[in-house]
């Protein structure tokens, strides 16, 4: 059963939900030198209200408004349209610093537009891949004939449950979910925002493995509740209330290395819900210490099953370089749902080492799998869900396209609260920003219900990118998309014409 309600309740609309910093950061920097005579005609030329006149003062330009310098310097730009030749455009430097190679200052600043408004930037902004020279930014989407699918007609439904085994069906109304950020590592707004989020898209969200604060009850059937190796928070009546609990045996962005929340973290809240001590630091170990073969695997899941007959079990692992056979052993030991999770993703707390070295690629471990699970003849027994790196609507588009039903994001819902991708979540208190973090002062940074409108927004661009994309490809289904290479090409393998767009 779904659980209309509170899907009800929360149903909302696109709401234009603006950045709670007085200085945001652009991609350009507007310059107004003391030239200026304060005549006004910058304000009528810019179509993008960068230039704002008070009285008879102008204001300080909005350069996050900027289109960027093709306009700027357009003959009907504002800089040679100044008849003071006040104006200059340049790329601002504050921007130039954002991010890396993967997540690139232009995917920032466009997740943050898209949260915003709901809508791809305008601006000069590459908003579909990063820059890293590998992986999914290596792929692009082909180029098709236009059909006549209508993008709002697509069915984006993913079913969680094909194993028919008497358990409750769970489809969700898009193949994305959120994945396993703890209370503990994030902040309670954040987390709330996103169960709210969750809700209103009727799709879920994961706890991560720190317990299950009692703010997320109303939210319950859109939770994801995780036992990880160092089983904090996990209690019966937990694993009772929700619809999917989630076994984590490994982290893509950190491999055998276990988790550790620094002590400064564990405070009051935390050390309750995760019954330690405050102030003391908390290792989650590698692995299971119960779980070395698939039998192994098999008594964790009948454990749950037996706890709640309702519920559905995902597994949660890294990708080796045989992810493909532990898929298969996990759906014998009676898994619903087997999420793979890759390299590159995580957040500042995961070492770079490790994202960027240990854990199979995503791209390559969803189609090893897609294909193995087809020859064993249980793939459509099975959910199989991806995550580790997923930025964009295409980096989605092209997972789905390697194999999988759905995606996990993590990342992409941090930066729509503007996370920085500073990498400082696990440093002495957290996130600046209040994002990562439980400490009182920075965790009312912002309000539960601008984190849920901006990730709402951040969803709502994600799903008309989607539909337009699986749309462009001839289905009126996502399903249909499911393991449909040829929708696919490679830089690296491939010549075609189509090579440096995506469709
Ligand atoms: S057009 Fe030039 S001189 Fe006039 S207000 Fe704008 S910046 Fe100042
Ligand atoms: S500390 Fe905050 S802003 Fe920085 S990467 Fe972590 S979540 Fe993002």
């Amino acid at each position: 059963m779904l659980c209309t309600d509170i899907r009800k309740e929360s149903m909302v609309n696109i709401i234009k939900t603006p950045s709670r910093f007085k200085n945001r950061i652009g991609k350009f920097a507007v310059h107004r030198s003391e030239r200026c005579t304060s005549c006004g005609k910058c304000v009528t030329v810019c179509p993008y209200s960068v230039f704002v006149k008070a009285g008879d003062k102008m204001l300080r330009p909005k350069s996050y408004l900027c289109s960027g310098l093709k306009c700027a310097e357009s003959e009907k730009g504002c800089v040679k349209n100044c008849p003071a030749g006040a104006l200059s455009v340049a790329v601002n430097p504050n921007y130039k610093v954002l991010g890396d190679y993967r997540w690139t200052p232009d995917l920032i600043v466009s997740t943050w537009y898209q949260a915003e408004t709901g809508e791809l930037p305008y601006m000069e902004i590459e908003s579909d891949s990063g820059n890293s020279g590998g992986g999914l930014d290596r792929i692009r989407i082909k180029a098709r004939p236009k059909e006549s699918i209508d993008p709002k007609k697509v069915d984006m439904r993913i079913n969680l449950n094909k194993r028919n085994d008497g358990r409750p069906s769970l489809i969700i109304d898009m193949p994305i979910y959120g994945g396993g950020m703890s209370f503990g590592s994030i902040s309670e707004s954040t987390m709330i925002g996103r169960a709210k989020n969750a809700a209103a898209w009727n799709t879920l969200t994961c706890t991560g493995e720190g317990g299950y604060p009692e703010a997320l009850h109303p939210y319950d059937n859109h939770v994801i509740t995780q036992v990880a190796t160092g089983l904090f928070g996990v209690r019966e009546e937990t694993i009772q209330r929700v619809r999917m609990v989630e076994f984590k045996y490994a982290q893509g962005a950190k491999p055998g290395l276990g988790g550790h929340l620094l002590g400064d973290k564990v405070t009051e809240a935390v050390a309750r819900m995760r019954e330690s001590v405050k102030g003391n630091p908390l290792f989650s170990p590698f692995p299971f210490h119960s779980v070395y073969s698939i039998e192994d695997h098999k008594k964790h899941v009948d454990w749950i099953k037996h706890i709640n007959p309702k519920t559905l079990v995902s597994t949660k692992v890294s990708t080796p370089t045989d992810v493909e056979m532990v898929a298969v052993g996990s759906y014998y030991a009676g898994a619903h749902v087997i999420h793979i999770d890759g390299s590159y993703g995580g957040t500042g707390a995961a070492p770079e080492i490790a994202k960027k070295n240990i854990a199979m690629p995503i791209d390559y471990a969803i189609n090893k799998t897609h294909r193995f699970l087809t020859q064993e003849g249980i793939r459509d027994k099975i959910t199989l869900i991806a995550s580790g790196g997923l930025r964009t609507a295409h980096d989605i588009f092209k997972a789905i396209a390697l194999g999988a039903d759905g995606v996990v994001i993590g990342t992409s819902e941090m930066v729509a609260l503007e996370c920085l991708r500073c990498k400082n979540c696990e440093s002495g208190r957290g996130c600046a920003r209040g994002i990562a973090t439980t400490d009182p002062l920075l965790g009312v940074m912002f309000s539960v219900d601008w984190a849920f409108q901006r990730m709402y927004n951040l969803y709502a661009s994600f799903d008309k990118q989607l539909r337009k994309l699986v749309a462009a490809a001839g289905c009126s289904s996502v399903t249909e998309v499911v393991g449909r290479t040829e929708l696919l090409l490679h830089l690296d393998y491939e010549n075609n014409e189509n090579k440096d767009k995506d469709g």
